[in-house]
């Protein structure tokens, strides 16, 4: 096995502990540039550069207020609200306001922490398809995974062709995981469901009993903290 930087969370995370292993990558990548922005280097002139024109979404804010570094975080906020406010000024102009308007709808969506993470995950998505062709215990290892949320699962096809005289082979591996992933899934909701009925009370529980937050991963991504 050839574990280096750009492989090393791949081989750490594809194990059978969770719904999908790209989203446990992505919360790893998400909660170091979350550190990143809070601490002393946040100030540098390039990152506030990129800070105020565009900003962090809702999620990433919410990660950034719920660690410490507020001082950061305020410092950051004033100059993101002071480049919206230059967008901003008062009009009885239609045009003008319809221009805002745009902007506006805009500027809660951009996120400097998203865009580096979206950066990262598509060097992922093609080391993943790499590490298939070129290793043979990654083979070994990726059929040990409960499958990929759906959004993960799609970009990981889209990649595929990384996987080069493999790719064939790569793709029929990843659309066996997830069709049996999404199987087991179903299977586990209708227990859940059923147990529901009195009947069915001493029937145990089994692996159903968190089939629905499970499958809110599945269909959506995990969300990190
Ligand atoms: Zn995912
Ligand atoms: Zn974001």
């Amino acid at each position: 096995m050839h574990y280096h930087i750009g492989n090393l969370l791949v081989y750490q995370e594809f194990n059978g502990n969770c719904e999908c292993p790209v989203c446990r990558i992505q919360a790893i990548l998400e909660k170091r540039l979350v550190d990143r922005y809070l601490n002393e280097s946040a100030m540098a002139d390039d990152r506030r550069h990129e800070v105020n024109a565009k900003g962090f979404c809702r999620h990433h804010t919410q990660m950034m207020f719920a660690r410490d570094g507020k001082l950061a975080l305020a410092l950051q906020e004033i100059t993101r609200m002071m480049t919206l406010c230059d967008h901003l000024t008062a009009t009885d102009d239609k045009k003008d306001a319809m221009q805002q308007a745009e902007y506006f709808a805009q500027s809660s969506k951009t996120c400097v922490i998203c865009d580096s993470v979206d950066v990262s995950l598509m060097r992922y998505y093609a080391t993943i398809a790499m590490t298939y062709e070129r290793e043979k215990r990654f083979r070994a290892q990726l059929s040990t995974v409960k499958g990929f949320c759906l959004p993960h699962y799609a970009k990981l096809l889209q990649y595929a062709e990384y996987a080069g005289k493999s790719a064939g082979e790569y793709v029929r591996t990843l659309t066996e995981i997830q069709r049996k992933s999404m199987d087991d899934l179903i299977l586990d909701l209708n227990k859940f469901t059923s147990k529901f009925d009195y009947r069915n009370a001493d029937v145990p529980w089994g692996t159903a009993y968190d089939a629905l937050p499970r499958t809110f991963v599945k269909l959506h991504g995990e969300e990190s903290k």
